[in-house]
């Protein structure tokens, strides 16, 4: 391999994060080399997997209409569980019928989708290197100079590296951008995708042909600890996961395979996967630290996006659509700091400006005191649905008892198992952690 800058930029990782940079700054005439440690784009990559659209449109415009759709959301649904019942809560929507602008969400596989994201990139001019690991950076005299991978030509230089390479990111590390993670700031996940036909997708979600649903579902499924289970509609499959934070999964020592087994027979949740077949298994981390974890975005020659960054919005099942829109904003960069032949920190922090002043900093800016929350408090996660299910169920039996006194045992029982002063400072804590 070449040691001259052939390049004006390397990046590694062909995820939404890598491709939508790639992509951004193959359009502009710049060149870059996309390095990817799988045979194929996609190949190794896990993901519930709901996308949106608006922000796949503004790094692929008009071609967004050719990517692998499964399904269009048009019911989301949240249920909080005990071991036998759930409230459920949700939104559906009527999707708009205008064929230039993209559905809001929409599932996906994601090796069909990364494959074809990456085609897009390639088409644009960018050189996609699948099956080489990247290794190391190379730094000199401070800064990001290059990759070291795996093959056998070697070293690779740029003025600038987009590291892409997704959770738990130790070439974040090896660049100085950031200190080792701790337990409790990753996910981990795991997910099958289940082979189910269409029609009886259709008939147990009460959707029309092409069109989608998600559930997640918290409480009792994940037996105290902090995390969900999901359940999403694929056009002739679901993909069915769940997860939880590594430090609380080494504390219960419940291996996420049992916590998914558990899952899988909810009596809920069981019905809906009947007959189903599997296909995958799947395992992967989620970066779970929020904003307070997040690394150094940028450096002299070097740009972080997307999962190796710790852009993930849990609370709304977001992180596709943060790393594509960071890769984005981090190839518009590279177009600036190409036009002023600086790739020095001093212009690529307009990286960090632009995620400032857009959704992906300012929601997890939001949501800041979360991770922490989740960390130290996952039992809110399972009293709460438990209290709100069983006054629910109450006020619904139909048994000669008046409303009122309904209400009045209601009270009692919730404050014999949380008295008043915790219920105000659950409250109180959970508003903090949402506003
Ligand atoms: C189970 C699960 C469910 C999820 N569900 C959703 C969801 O429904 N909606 C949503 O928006 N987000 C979801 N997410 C999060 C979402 O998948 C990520 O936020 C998103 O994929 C981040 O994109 P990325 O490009 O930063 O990283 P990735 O998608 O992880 O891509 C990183 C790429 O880098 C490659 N790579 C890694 N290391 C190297 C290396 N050293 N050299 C070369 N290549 C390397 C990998 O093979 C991979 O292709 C989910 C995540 C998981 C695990």
């Amino acid at each position: 391999m070449a040691s001259g800058d052939e390049f004006d930029a390397i990046v590694v990782g062909a995820g939404p994060g890598g491709i939508a940079a790639a992509l951004t700054m193959a359009r502009a005439g710049l060149s870059v080399v996309i390095f990817e440690r799988a045979e194929r784009p996609g190949q190794k990559n896990v993901m519930g997997g709901v996308m949106y659209g608006r922000m796949l449109a503004d790094v692929a415009s008009e071609t967004w209409r050719d990517a692998p759709i499964e399904r269009v959301v048009v019911d989301e649904r949240v249920w909080l569980t005990t071991p036998d019942a759930a409230v459920t809560l949700g939104h559906k929507h009527v999707p708009h019928e205008d064929p230039s602008e993209p559905p809001n969400a929409f599932t996906v596989l994601r090796v069909p989708f990364d494959a074809w994201f990456a085609s897009q990139a390639e088409a644009a001019g960018a050189l996609i290197v699948p099956g080489t690991l990247v290794e190391d950076v190379i730094m000199e005299q401070g800064r990001v100079a290059g990759v070291r991978t795996g093959r056998a030509d070697g070293d690779l230089r740029a003025p600038l590296v987009v590291i892409a390479d997704g959770a738990n990111s130790f070439l974040v590390q090896r660049a100085g951008l950031s200190r080792p993670l701790e337990p409790q700031e990753m996910a981990l996940v795991v997910k099958e995708i289940i082979a189910l036909s269409p029609e009886a997708i259709e008939d147990r979600f009460n959707l029309e042909p092409g069109r989608g649903a998600t559930i997640e579902v918290y409480g009792a499924v994940t037996r105290g600890m902090a995390g969900y289970g999901f359940v999403y509609t694929n056009t002739a499959s679901l993909s069915v996961g769940i997860g939880a934070l590594i430090s609380h999964l080494m504390r219960t020592r419940i291996t996420p395979w049992d916590l998914l087994e558990g899952f899988k027979t909810h009596p809920l949740i069981a019905p809906l996967l009947r007959g189903g077949e599997v296909r995958e298994y799947l395992a992967h981390a989620i970066p779970e630290g929020g904003i307070r974890a997040m690394p150094r975005l940028y450096g002299d020659g070097v740009l972080v996006v997307g999962d190796a960054a710790m852009m993930v919005n849990n609370l709304h099942r977001e992180g596709s659509n943060l790393a594509m829109a960071a890769g984005r904003m981090a190839g518009e960069t590279a177009i600036l700091a190409k036009r002023a032949g600086d790739w020095s920190a001093r212009t690529l922090s307009t990286y960090r400006d632009l995620l400032e002043a857009s959704f992906v900093l300012q929601d997890l800016r939001k949501y800041e005191r979360l991770p922490e929350i989740a960390e130290r408090r996952p039992e809110l996660l399972s009293v709460y649905p438990a209290i709100l299910s069983e006054a629910v169920h109450e006020m619904l039996r139909v048994d000669g008892v008046s409303k009122r006194e309904k209400q009045r045992k209601i009270l009692r029982r919730v404050l014999a198992q949380r008295p008043w002063w915790q219920l105000v400072k659950d409250a109180i804590e959970g508003w903090r952690a949402m506003r």
